[in-house]
């Protein structure tokens, strides 16, 4: 299963003390399972749900092929339930909702499932329903919280479930599935190396303003590399105007950042040992405009000192 091939390479600790609690019977009632978007959450829930309906379970797997695993899959099972934010905001009769059946079905005493998604946003009153609940639980159930913002889980709710940490990606890992997405493997690369988050990785990589940014970037790049006056006046013609927020300057950056180290990673590769040692200084001196920038210095200035300070440091090279 799909599920199963992500968790055991992406997730391993958190798949292994799951399916060590089903084997031995000592699932939690009600779990939050917590991390960044496309750390594999609800594919652990999903396997969860599969697992305990299947009815060909093999090697405390579940098959995904019988009729409990393909309803699950197709949304469809009866004891499976699925509670998503309506607009901005999980509700209070979406609770209620769900209560209401427990209690209909709790005569036949089955084994109940379910699942919130972004259960942070869940309103005031939706999550004191939810606690209650919680609190004098009806019948057998498995309840599933998922949430990348943990902190806005009330701490009630919180001290109710046993939490599970997804870990965020690495920055390979990430890479890989932004390529599997349909990102080009250089985009892929560099936007793993801004950010460990899979959602604000999709969330830049949507952005036109990327597109412009990676062109310009590497234009900038190009000019440095050649010793090339022209990148200090590129900062005013190009750069400016395009990163006028603080994060996008950061970006900008970064994206230089990035630059350089596949440079390095060139370099390894053919053991240029001398030169090696320039593109480290060079990194040196784009975090230190880094800091500079945190520290809310313009980013003109900051670009400027960073070009004449590596341009210094290219013609100091020959
Ligand atoms: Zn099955």
């Amino acid at each position: 299963m799909e599920e199963t091939v992500f968790l055991t390479q992406h997730q391993p600790f958190v798949f292994s003390q799951i399916k060590k609690s089903v084997k031995h019977g000592r699932l939690a009632h009600a779990y939050l399972f917590e991390g960044d978007m496309g750390t594999g959450k609800h594919l652990l829930t999903s396997w969860l749900a599969k697992r305990l309906f299947c009815t060909e379970v093999v090697d405390n797997e579940p098959c995904g092929r019988c009729n409990n695993c393909l309803r699950i899959d197709a949304g469809e099972h009866p004891d499976v339930r699925l509670i998503e934010p309506e607009g901005q905001s999980i509700k209070v009769d979406q609770i209620r909702q769900l209560q209401q059946e427990f209690v209909r079905s709790g005569f036949e005493s089955r084994l109940q499932f379910f699942t919130i998604r972004q259960a942070d946003k869940m309103n005031a009153s939706a999550a004191n329903s939810l606690l209650k609940f919680l609190e004098e639980p009806q019948g057998d159930f498995v309840a599933v919280l998922e949430t990348d913002a943990p902190g806005k889980i009330l701490p009630t709710i919180q001290s109710r479930c046993q939490v599970l940490h997804f870990a965020p990606l690495n920055p390979a890992e990430l890479a890989q599935r932004l390529t599997a997405d349909g990102l080009t493997g250089e985009s892929a690369k560099l936007l793993a190396g801004l950010t460990n988050s899979y959602q604000k990785a999709v969330e830049i990589s949507q952005d036109e303003w990327f597109n412009d940014a990676k062109d310009a970037v590497a234009q900038w790049y190009l000019y440095l590399r050649k010793g090339d006056l022209a990148a200090f006046v590129y900062i005013q013609k190009k750069l400016t105007a395009l990163a006028k927020e603080k994060e996008q300057q950061r970006l900008l950056l970064q994206m230089l950042m990035q630059a350089y180290r596949k440079e390095r990673d060139e370099l390894l590769v053919q053991q240029q040992n001398p030169l090696l040692f320039d593109n480290t200084r060079k990194s040196q001196l784009i975090l230190e405009a880094e800091q500079k920038l945190a520290a809310n210095v313009s980013f003109q200035n900051v670009s400027e000192q960073l070009v004449l300070r590596i341009l210094q440091q290219t013609v100091g090279d020959d």
